[in-house]
This record gives C-alpha cells, sequence and structure tokens, in this order.
C-alpha cells in the first residue's frame, strides 16, 4: 500500500516536473520558483534511489533541459552539453569534496571556484579561427540552430586567433540586470507579460526568429569551457580560462582556484550579500575539479559530470518597510489584504507590494504597519512577506484590522465559520462586477478587447452594466459618451462582443467564474456535456464520474447551476446569442477537443492538409493566423512570423514530433 502511494507520487512528481520545465524552457515561462523546482526535483531523486527498478529514460532526472521545441534547425552537439548536479549547503558541498577524494584515492584535487551565471548554456563553433555556428544546449544531445541570432552579439567575436579546423566553445549568454530592467518596462508598457527572471528573459530574446529582435535585447556572453576540440591541448580549467581569455572571450572574472573544500566554502559566503551588486544575474557558484586528467578519471552520469558542482544560493530576501496594508475586493467578494512596502530590489526587480492573504495570515506573523518585514520571491516571481523584525520596532507601528465594510461598497462584510476569508456579499457590488467583468473579458475567456478597468468603471457608474450579460446589450451611443472612447473605439469593442459570442462552450464555463472551473475543467465539462442545459441537468454523480472531475468541481457546478441568479444570467446570455454549446465529439477521436491550433513552417511527416484534418477529426479546430484564441501553434522547420507572434503572446508551441505524438495519443 504505502509502495502504491510512493509510486503514484514519483508519478505526479515527474508529471510536475516535465509540465514545469516545459513553462520554464520551452515557453520562458516558469510558473513556480527554481528552489521549488528543485525540491520537487530532490524528492523525485530520492524515489528514484530508493526504488532505482522505477527510473525510466524518460524521468527528468534523466534528461538534461527539455525535447526543443521546432522553429529553428537542429544541431547534434559533438559531445553533450550536460547540466551540473547541485547542493543547497556547506555539509553538501563537503559531501561532494568526499565522493572525489575517495574516486581519485591518493591524488588530492584542486578546486577552481566561478559565478554560475543566470544565463543559458550555448556552443559556439569555429572553424580555422572563423565563427560558424551557435547552437542551444537543447536536450543536451541537440540544440537548436541560433547562428543569426548568436551573430547580433557584440561580446562574441566572429573570428579567434586559432588554426583549429573545429573548436567548440561554451559558455553562458546572459542579459545584465540593467537591459533586462528596461526591457520589462517596456513589455509592461506594451502591455505584455514581463519576464520572471534575467535567465527566462536571456533565452526568450536568443529563441526569436527574427536576428534584429535579439540584436535590440542587448545580450552578452561569457566562455568557461570547451565542447569538441581538435588540436588545443588544455590541461586545467584555469589554463581553459586563460587560454578563452587569449581568444578575446569575456571571462568572468571572479573565478579563483583552491586547494581546499574549506577554502572553497569560504570564499562561496563571501558571495552572500556581494552578488546583489553585479551587473548580472547569478544563481549561485559552480565548484570545478581543475585538472583535465582528473575530470576525465572522475566522469559523469547522462546528465551531469561528477567532477563539478553547482552551490545554489538559498532563495534571496530582502528587508523594507510595511507603508500600509491595502484590502481589495476580489470577483468572488473575497477582500485580500496586501501590503504596500518600500520599494526595494530583489532577485531583479523592484518590489512594492506583497500579498497578505487574509486577516489570519498577518495576526499569526504579527505584521504591523510600519514595520520592517523581511520579504522572499516564492520563486524568482511572487514576493512574499516572511515575517516582521521586532527588534526595528519604534512603538509606532500599528495593528492591522480588517475593515468591517467593503471597500468597494460599503455594505458590511462577513465571515463565515472556519474560513479565513472575509467576503463581501452584496451582489451587486460594483467593485465584485468590475472584478468579474475584467475575467470574463479575458484573453483565456470571451477575450473581449477594449474593456479595460476605467471603462468598466464608468460603465458601472452609469448603471449601463450590472453583471456580465449586460455587455451584449451596450449600444454604440453609450459607448462615445463615456471618457477616453471615441467611434472607432465604440466600434471594435462591439465587433468584439460580436466575435466573443463564438468562443464556445468551454470558454463560457471558464468565463462565468464558476469556483474551482479553470480553462481546462470548462473544456472537459463541455466536451463530456455539449451544451449549457444539459450540464445544468446533471447530477453530482453525473459530474464526477467524468475523468479529471473530481467531488470539489462537481459540488461547485452543482451549487452555481442550482442558484436562480445564475440560470437567469445564462438564459440572458443565450438569448443574446452567446454559442453555450460544444462543438460535438467527432467520432474519430478527442485527443484536439477545444484546441484552436495554427501549422507554421514546413511539416516533414505530412501535408498541411493531412495536419489540418487530423486535428479537425480529433475536434479541434485550425485557423490560419495566431490570435489571443490561438491554443496551440505547431512549428515545422523554418516556421514564419506566426511562431513569433506566439512567442509574444505567450501560446504554447510544440514541434512536428510532438504533434504526431499528440495526435497518437486518442
Ligand atoms: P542548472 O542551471 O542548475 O546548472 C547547469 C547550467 O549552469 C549549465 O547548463 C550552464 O548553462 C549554467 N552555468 C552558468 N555558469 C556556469 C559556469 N561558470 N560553469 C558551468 N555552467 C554554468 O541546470 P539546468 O539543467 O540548466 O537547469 C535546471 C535548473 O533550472 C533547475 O535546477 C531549476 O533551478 C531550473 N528550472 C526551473 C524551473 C521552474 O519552473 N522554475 C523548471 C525547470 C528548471
Amino acid at each position: 500500500m504505502e509502495q502504491d502511494k510512493t509510486y503514484d507520487r514519483l508519478q505526479e512528481l515527474k508529471e510536475k516536473l516535465d509540465f514545469y520545465s516545459y513553462q520554464y524552457y520551452t515557453l520562458d515561462k516558469p510558473t513556480i520558483s527554481d528552489y521549488d523546482y528543485d525540491m520537487l526535483y530532490r524528492e523525485l531523486e530520492t524515489i528514484e534511489g530508493a526504488h532505482p527498478e522505477w527510473i525510466t529514460a524518460d524521468s527528468p532526472t534523466q534528461r538534461v533541459g527539455h525535447k526543443i521545441s521546432g522553429g529553428f534547425n537542429k544541431y547534434t552537439h559533438d559531445r553533450p552539453m550536460l547540466s551540473l548536479g547541485d547542493v543547497f549547503n556547506d555539509d553538501e558541498l563537503r559531501e561532494f569534496d568526499r565522493r572525489v577524494r575517495a574516486d581519485l584515492g591518493e591524488e588530492a584535487p584542486q578546486y577552481v571556484v566561478e559565478l554560475k551565471i543566470d544565463g543559458l548554456a550555448i556552443n559556439l563553433i569555429y572553424e580555422n579561427g572563423i565563427f560558424v555556428r551557435g547552437v542551444t544546449r537543447g536536450d543536451g544531445i541537440v540544440g537548436e540552430d541560433v547562428t543569426a541570432n548568436i551573430r547580433t552579439i557584440k561580446t562574441i567575436p566572429l573570428k579567434i586567433n586559432s588554426a583549429s579546423p573545429h573548436l567548440e566553445i561554451r559558455g553562458e549568454v546572459y542579459m545584465p540586470v540593467s537591459a533586462f530592467d528596461a526591457l520589462n518596462k517596456q513589455r509592461v508598457e506594451d502591455e505584455l507579460e514581463p519576464f520572471a527572471n534575467p535567465r527566462n528573459a536571456a533565452a526568450g530574446s536568443l529563441r526569436q526568429l527574427d536576428p534584429q529582435i535579439t540584436a535590440q535585447r542587448k545580450l552578452s556572453f561569457f566562455a568557461y569551457a570547451v565542447g569538441g576540440t581538435a588540436g588545443i591541448d588544455i590541461k586545467s580549467q584555469e589554463e581553459l580560462l586563460d587560454d578563452l581569455k587569449a581568444f578575446r572571450f569575456h571571462v568572468n572574472k571572479e573565478h579563483k582556484t583552491f586547494d581546499n573544500m574549506e577554502e572553497v566554502i569560504a570564499f562561496i559566503h563571501t558571495w552572500d550579500k556581494r552578488r546583489n551588486t553585479l551587473p548580472y544575474a547569478t544563481d549561485g557558484i559552480v565548484v570545478k575539479v581543475n585538472s583535465f586528467a582528473q575530470q576525465e578519471r572522475l566522469g559523469n552520469t547522462v546528465k551531469i559530470p561528477k567532477w563539478a558542482i553547482a552551490y545554489k544560493f538559498p532563495p534571496e530576501r530582502a528587508e523594507t518597510k510595511v507603508l500600509g496594508i491595502s484590502v481589495t475586493v476580489g470577483r468572488t467578494g473575497v477582500l485580500t489584504p496586501a501590503a504596500d512596502l518600500e520599494p526595494v530590489r530583489l532577485a531583479g526587480t523592484t518590489v512594492k507590494r506583497a500579498t497578505l492573504h487574509n486577516e489570519d495570515y498577518i495576526a499569526e506573523k504579527d505584521i504591523r504597519i510600519g514595520d520592517t518585514v523581511i520579504i522572499q520571491k516564492a520563486g524568482e516571481i511572487i514576493p512574499e512577506v516572511i515575517g516582521p523584525v521586532p527588534a526595528a520596532r519604534t512603538g509606532a507601528e500599528e495593528i492591522f484590522v480588517m475593515p468591517a465594510r467593503c471597500p468597494g461598497c460599503g455594505e458590511p462584510v462577513v465571515r463565515r465559520e472556519g474560513e479565513a476569508a472575509t467576503r463581501c456579499v452584496n451582489p451587486q457590488c460594483p467593485a465584485v462586477i468590475a472584478e468579474k467583468v475584467a475575467h470574463f473579458v479575458s484573453r483565456d475567456a470571451m477575450n473581449i478587447d477594449g474593456l479595460g478597468s476605467a471603462i468598466v468603471r464608468q460603465l458601472l457608474e452609469r448603471r449601463l452594466i450590472h453583471d456580465v450579460a449586460d455587455i451584449y446589450a451596450l449600444e454604440k451611443d453609450e459607448l462615445t459618451v463615456l471618457d477616453g472612447f471615441g467611434e472607432k473605439s465604440a466600434d471594435n469593442l462591439l465587433q468584439a462582443v460580436e466575435e466573443s459570442k463564438h468562443v464556445g462552450l468551454a470558454r463560457v464555463l471558464f468565463a462565468l467564474g464558476i469556483r474551482f472551473v479553470g480553462a481546462k475543467a470548462g473544456r472537459i465539462l463541455a466536451n463530456r456535456f455539449g451544451s449549457v442545459e444539459a450540464l445544468a441537468d446533471a447530477s453530482l454523480e453525473e459530474l464526477t464520474a467524468v475523468d479529471e472531475i473530481g467531488p470539489r468541481i462537481a459540488e461547485s457546478v452543482r451549487a452555481w447551476f442550482v442558484n436562480t441568479d445564475n440560470q437567469d444570467l445564462v438564459r440572458r446570455l443565450g438569448a443574446a446569442g452567446v454559442d453555450l454549446t460544444a462543438e460535438k465529439k467527432i467520432a474519430e477521436g478527442t485527443s484536439f477537443s477545444g484546441e484552436i491550433v495554427v501549422l507554421t513552417g514546413r511539416l516533414e511527416t505530412m501535408s498541411r492538409k493531412e495536419a489540418q484534418r487530423a486535428v479537425e477529426n480529433r475536434g479541434g479546430k485550425c485557423t490560419g493566423s495566431v490570435t489571443g484564441k490561438t491554443t496551440l501553434v505547431v512549428a515545422g522547420t523554418e516556421p514564419g512570423s506566426k511562431y513569433e507572434k506566439a512567442q509574444a503572446l505567450g501560446t504554447p508551441v510544440i514541434s512536428e514530433e510532438e504533434f504526431v505524438a499528440w495526435l497518437q495519443r486518442e
């Protein structure tokens, strides 16, 4: 029994890590922190360590990176580009040292210590001194040929003083902090999502199909390794770094050589704070055995060298002040307090706000207005308040009290027994309605452009909308009188409203904001029941019988549909012409149901027509251009601007190989 549970956990970890890796490597858009990822990875390693019979070749512990996506030509590295094993504290470094010494026997190692630059590894190929090809690490064996983009990086020499017929120089392409800040500022202005960290920004920039975009991104490069070499004789890492410098590569100057691990550890700790002052991001320190002969004797696993290890810095923390605690109302009516912070720099971005979740959280941590607090990024992503620094208190700090009335409508709020959340229960609360509308019109829901918060506020003030169904009754002359709205924006909005009627039931279900019904559950329910009537009539048993629909979602769906206000809302949406049905399942299969697919580039194994038919026969739709509604892009070789657009919009892109695997999923 216990064994079964462990096995299930192993499967779950493999799936999760695969998914996070896909977001991280392919989409350059991580959703959890590196630290959290590393902890899940360790858990998987521990289970596999206890059950080696469960290790499969596709386990994340056996593979470098992630399967490479289409879009670029593939290139097989002469020698695999490996990842690095990692450690998180001094004792683990000592353990690494013990292993190295045990394997080397009499001979003592020297260690070269380098900063771990938070970028992406790249392989540069020089033939007779001329740069001929630049390739990403990819899955370690095969990478993506990004030569044209590499040529735009000014710190990479296009010619070096070497007569070697084939020389592979490896190192890290990174984005300096200043360029990262400027890029993210611009992206926010352009209403694009900012990159989570400089590493993802560098990867996203290098994997652009248009080198002109890469050129604008101010990438840079540090060299630290060689791959396949011919006619070059180097004996140690130290010597290699000197040679790379002589070739006029940028070599990070912070490297040092030590005779024992205690010196290494002392050196690493000098970087605990200092690393924040560097003009580029580092996420750790790499410790390498200096002698190449010893490196060879120690060897590699399939994934990592046994002669090197990465010491990862703990998640970055910073101290700042709570200037105030403000409360906002969400679409479910829940009041969420957030700390307004004195702006502070943390892990690559400036943090001004952090959620405090609810009243209990604030009380438990004893966070007061005016407190000095420690914050940390849960990943390099969401800032969180760890707790106050009580010693810094002056006595002027104020204890936070949850408002008794909703900040959106002024009505009394309630906190139900056993719940941590405080809610506004006024169905007419303008703040709640505004949030519901914002969700309803969002890209993954009804995708109605042009209904920003300022417009929604005016529509609410003028009592033109009371709920989301009213959006379909808006008239042009009601819109043109709004501040910031002209003829053209009114026409565009009405057009978007009209188009939204055809997004189909799956998205409508998500847009309605039924608790626990996200985009995926919306798709599953729409496919299974086919129409809103059938779903509204479904019993709890029928709902829970659906694959992937658990009792929590089932109960929430039931509770939503028995509410007469909700029934009325659905009726009005239907009367307005919103399509409340899902395309009927196609006999051949359902593996693409709900997907809106765009094909780009040349497909090797089938014609475009065949690919299109294959998608449609499996319940998907193929369209000609990438828009916010596109759910998937299939990139063959030499894909066009659609690929780029997909990257800009964050639409998932898969290669032909992945596409074929998907077709076979039934
Ligand atoms: P890694 O980043 O832990 O270490 C290997 C890499 O370090 C090398 O490939 C190279 O690119 C880089 N490096 C930088 N400076 C170096 C130097 N001086 N010498 C040698 N190498 C140097 O390993 P990885 O395989 O690139 O990525 C795995 C890590 O990525 C995970 O441990 C995790 O932190 C992160 N990750 C995060 C997510 C997420 O969702 N947040 C998902 C997948 C992976």
